[in-house]
């Protein structure tokens, strides 16, 4: 009987699927002890920090996640730093494999002038932001106007115009952070712009996303018929099925009656950012207007102006670099999750780029742990842990988790939200007990 002693670095979705192939491939001879390291006192990545708070269904993954720490093999080591508490060397000479799943962090730049401005934001910190990251509980949001505009078309970008779009009493039941939902409601946001650079049948939103959006109740939700229409007519009679899904679900935002709701959501397709104007803070934005021609997206030349006061950038993200790991193109190097000549491994985002939905790492992990378990012959036998470079460090185990959960959900209860999140890390670790 072997057994090998895995670390992985992040606990997010993938981390945890990592984790969970990593139990389902034990055997009479071959057992794992697991060792996750995350940065925050709390566990579950984008599913506490990233995931719509409105979209309370997508976090009941969490339930799956727990039960994977319940596991006897598994640890947590919350409040522990990649970098700052323990190093790449650490892991690499004390476990027989690390997995990288620290996700995709930074916002990606539209690199435009006047994106520095106040006022224009990438969804990388507005979205932690409303979720009550303790990183970024203190970002500037000016909300004092009535007008946002929101680039991009995914489903990162439709998240964020719905959250401003929202009126925000419906967050109420929800686990949004107190302080955006109190700054939401004193806000005079009445108007949210998503602008599109392609056509609509190259957003990258996924039907379910767009199939809700009639059903809001206290928000106009507007897009181009014609837009739709002329969408429909260039895909032809044997659309992709994405494609095709995509633009039945337009069709029926299309179809839908105005109502006489004071929130509007309004999608705008073809419209490229070229520059923000603003004297201390964004007045307006200045998009370039395109058309397609065959199958390509080009510039008319002509310009539109949007006066707004916030634009928000959801326009895809890149890895943070981990000293000691090779990274590329915004992504550690890997060869299908192989970190090459090393016993690093790659899972989720951090391996393959910001793609997919969480379900998606389920099968990700999946493989990359079978290459794992295939390179177990020739791994580096190590037998420590970090546990002697910790010993006078507040670690989040799994069961001070569970008291900072329990803290949470208990705080939410008699005001019917499924948790208040604490958002200070001493806060955090208060609950934990520290
Ligand atoms: P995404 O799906 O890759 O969309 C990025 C969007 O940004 C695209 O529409 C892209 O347009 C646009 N874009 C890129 N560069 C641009 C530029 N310079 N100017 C204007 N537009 C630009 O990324 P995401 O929205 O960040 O989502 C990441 C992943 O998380 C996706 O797989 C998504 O489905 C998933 N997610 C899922 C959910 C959910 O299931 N509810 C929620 C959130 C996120 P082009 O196509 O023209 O490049």
């Amino acid at each position: 009987m072997s057994q090998f002693r895995i670390a992985i670095v992040g606990a997010g979705p993938a981390g945890y699927f990592a984790a969970q192939a990593l139990q389902n491939s034990e055997t009479e001879d071959r057992t794992f002890a697991i060792d996750m390291i995350e940065r925050l006192p709390t566990p579950w990545g984008l599913v506490r920090s990233g995931v719509a708070p409105d979209h309370p269904k997508i976090k009941t993954v969490s339930k799956v996640f727990e039960k994977i720490a319940a596991v006897h093999n598994f640890r947590l080591f919350g409040n522990v730093e990649l970098g700052t508490d323990i190093s790449m060397s650490d892991l690499t000479s004390r476990y027989d494999a690390v997995i990288v799943a620290t996700g995709s962090s930074l916002g990606r730049k539209l690199g435009i002038p006047g994106e520095e401005l106040k006022g224009s934001l990438s969804a990388a910190d507005f979205v932690p932001w409303y979720n009550g990251h303790p990183d970024f509980a203190g970002l500037e949001v000016p909300l004092d106007c009535d007008t946002a505009v929101v680039i991009g078309a995914g489903n990162v970008a439709m998240d964020v115009a719905r959250m401003l779009a929202l009126n925000p009493a419906e967050l109420d039941p929800t686990d949004t952070a107190d302080h955006a939902i109190a700054a939401l409601k004193k806000s005079a946001m009445r108007r949210v712009i998503l602008c599109a650079r392609r056509g609509a049948e190259h957003a990258a939103f996924t039907s379910p996303e767009l199939r809700e959006l009639p059903k809001l109740e206290h928000t106009n939700v507007l897009m181009s018929a014609a837009e739709v229409e002329a969408a429909l007519l260039r895909v032809g009679a044997e659309p992709e099925k994405d494609v095709k899904n995509n633009l039945g679900a337009m069709e029926l935002i299309t179809q839908k009656e105005p109502t006489s709701h004071e929130r509007t959501l309004e999608f705008e397709f073809l419209l490229a950012p070229i520059e923000i104007h603003g004297r201390d803070r964004v007045e307006e934005i200045v998009l370039g207007i395109n058309k397609i021609e065959g199958n390509k997206v080009i510039s008319t030349g002509e310009t539109k102006t949007i006066k707004c006061g916030l634009v928000i950038s959801a326009i895809g993200y890149s890895a943070e670099p981990i000293d000691g790991v090779p990274f590329a193109q915004g992504k550690v190097d890997n060869n299908d999750g192989r970190v090459p000549h090393s016993n690093i491994y790659a899972v989720g985002w951090a391996k393959r780029g910001p793609s997919g939905v969480i379900g998606t790492n389920k099968s990700d992990a999946a493989e990359v742990v079978k290459l794992l378990v295939d390179d177990l012959p020739v791994l580096p036998k190590n037998a420590g842990d970090v546990s002697d470079l910790l010993k006078s460090h507040s670690i989040i185990t799994q069961s001070h988790w569970e008291k900072i959960n329990i803290a949470e959900v208990s705080a939410g209860e008699p005001l019917g939200k499924p948790r208040v999140k604490a958002v200070v890390k001493e806060e955090l670790l208060k609950h934990a007990g520290y």
